[in-house]
């Protein structure tokens, strides 16, 4: 990658969009775990239900589903299964695609 001063930067972390390919992490806007769905009926949770709807996210140590925005480039989000550990992109995905599955996983 070329930095706005003319040198090149080998070592920015590049993340593959799935709508514009391979560009670098600076673009990009964590936004949050992947695949929360809100709940049908708030009414019927309890208080403490809802606060964990709300707040209580997962805090896993290696693959974890996240949400990600190509903010400085097409605007769109999309999914990434991130290592936490090492903080590789294992995949990256679109909404309408089922998560892959991460390295070492069974099969259901
Ligand atoms: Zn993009």
């Amino acid at each position: 990658m070329v930095t706005a001063d003319g040198l090149r930067d080998e070592h920015v972390l590049l993340i593959q969009c799935p709508y514009c390919g391979e560009r670098p992490e600076p673009e990009f806007v964590y936004g949050g775990q992947a695949h929360i769905a809100r709940p049908q009926q708030p009414a019927e949770l309890t208080d403490q239900q809802w606060t964990d709807y709300l707040y209580r996210r997962d805090n896993t140590r290696g693959p974890h589903a996240e949400r990600w925005r190509h903010t400085h480039g097409c605007g769109r989000f999309f999914n990434a299964l991130r290592d936490t550990t090492t903080d590789h992109f294992l995949a990256t995905y679109r909404l309408d695609e089922s998560p892959p599955r991460a390295p070492g996983e069974s099969a259901k």
